[in-house]
Order: C-alpha cells, then sequence, then structure tokens
C-alpha cells in the first residue's frame, strides 16, 4: 500500500516564540488535513510548540541529534531529549549540517540508530552538490549515501528518507520532474533488502518547494511528500503545500 504522505516543515534557526502565532493560523485553516503534518523548530521550540498545537494533527520534530544517550557533549542535544519535549521525529544528515558540521555518512547512521533506539523517527537527508550532477555523479552519490546512512534496523515506520538536492535549496531552482523521479526510483530500489517494507518507507522531496509548485512535484511517482524550508515558516505558504498533498 503507498504510504500516507507526509508534510514536513524545516524551520532551521528561524523562529521564535512569537512565531508560533503561525501554528495557531495552520490549524484554523487547515484543521483536518489529508496528509500526515510534522514541522521541525530549531529545538528550544519544540516544547512550546507542541503545547501551542495541543489536540491537532501535527507532529513536532528536532533537526539533529546526538549519536550518544547522555554526557559530556556541550550543545549537543540527545535523541530521548528531544522525544522528552514532545518530538516524535528528527531530521538527520540535512546537506547544512553535512557542510557546517562535518557530517559524515556514518556519523548519519549512529544518529538515526539512536534516534531509533529512542523511538524517534529518523527523516534521513540525502543530495548530490551541483558539480556532482553536472559530472553525471548524481545516482551513484545518493545511492552512496544511503548506503552508508541508513542503520541496522531501519523500517518503514521508523524511517524517512529526504531527496534534497543541494543547488536546490533555497534557490528557487528545481530538478525537472524527470530528474527527481529518476532519483526517486532509484532510492526506492535501493531501499529494498536493506530495509523492512521498503515499498511503504516515505520519500520526500525537498528543495524549493512552494504552493506553486507542489502539486506537479507530489504528482511523481514514488514521492510522497515534501521536506519544506522557506515555504514552511508562514502558514500562508505552507497551507496551500498540505492542500497539494
Ligand atoms: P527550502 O529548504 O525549501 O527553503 O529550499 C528545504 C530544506 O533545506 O529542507
Amino acid at each position: 500500500m503507498a504510504p500516507r504522505k507526509l508534510a514536513a516543515g524545516n524551520w532551521k534557526m528561524n523562529g521564535d516564540l512569537a512565531a508560533l502565532a503561525e501554528i495557531d493560523a495552520l490549524v484554523a485553516a487547515h484543521p483536518t488535513p489529508g496528509c500526515d503534518v510534522l514541522i521541525c523548530p530549531p529545538a528550544v521550540l519544540i516544547h512550546p510548540m507542541k503545547a501551542r498545537i495541543g489536540r491537532a494533527a501535527i507532529a513536532v520534530g528536532g533537526q539533529d541529534c546526538h549519536a550518544r544517550t547522555s554526557g559530556a557533549h556541550t550543545g549537543d542535544i540527545a535523541a530521548a531529549q528531544l522525544r522528552d519535549a514532545g518530538a516524535t521525529h528528527v531530521i538527520l544528515g540535512h546537506s547544512e549540517r553535512r557542510a557546517d558540521h562535518g557530517e559524515t555518512d556514518a556519523a548519519v547512521a549512529a544518529k538515526a540508530a539512536a534516534a531509533h533506539a529512542a523511538g524517534l523517527v529518523a527523516i534521513i537527508c540525502v543530495g548530490e552538490t551541483e558539480a556532482q550532477r553536472d559530472a553525471g555523479r548524481t545516482l551513484t552519490v545518493i545511492a552512496a549515501q544511503l548506503d552508508g546512512s541508513i542503520p541496522e534496523g531501519a523500517t518503514a515506520s521508523n524511517t524517512v528518507i529526504a531527496y534534497e538536492p543541494v543547488w536546490a535549496i533555497g534557490t528557487g531552482r528545481t530538478p525537472t520532474g524527470d530528474q527527481i523521479a529518476e532519483v526517486h526510483a532509484l532510492m526506492r530500489e535501493r531501499l529494498t533488502g536493506k530495509v523492512a517494507d521498503a515499498a511503504g518507507v516515505r520519500l520526500l522531496y525537498g528543495g524549493s518547494v512552494k504552493p506553486g509548485n507542489a502539486a506537479e512535484i507530489f504528482a511523481i511517482p514514488h514521492v510522497d511528500g515534501a521536506l519544506v524550508g522557506g515555504a514552511s515558516l508562514k502558514a500562508v505558504d505552507f497551507g496551500p503545500i498540505i492542500a497539494a498533498l
């Protein structure tokens, strides 16, 4: 059975307590969304956002976690702490973390295993740079990232994969439908044998998803939702994307 679609918002290092008013607007405009909805705010907003959401059908997630359960890791957050604050998901291996913090595939796999152990769904991000695409290496790069970043024990219920071409993030540029379809088909095939119930793993597309291109992107085979950055910050943008799923 095709998985239920997921609209996931990544607020990145944006937002504050006042920005939680966007949650009220989103719930008011879309009280019963036809897909799963998730917002991943900065860690300090997870608990207040969860409280603000109340009984509405919006899940909350983190943007990173540490691979260890506790200890002397100043500035880091354990998966169980995210869960304690109200998170059910965590984004891992986003290209901005791979670039800013040198996260390797092995580090992402270790974090994903920690997320699973804490009962969180890991949203594992992969994506090629523009230079890699221009060199014709996209599929090789994605396959290697998948192989290296997905831990043992991954299943359709505890793992989501997000394909986010680095060059499409925050740029207003998106791949063609054929390019997205090619990568998503490769990902589905690559997961088979590696992840239990590979057909049920949600494969998100991310990178400049907007209200104006969401419906077109969601119609592509093996696209089970989106990971949305800039357009997830305002209900007026994220709402129509949710409605397009
Ligand atoms: P964008 O970011 O939608 O602003 O391009 C997507 C992401 O980085 O998850």
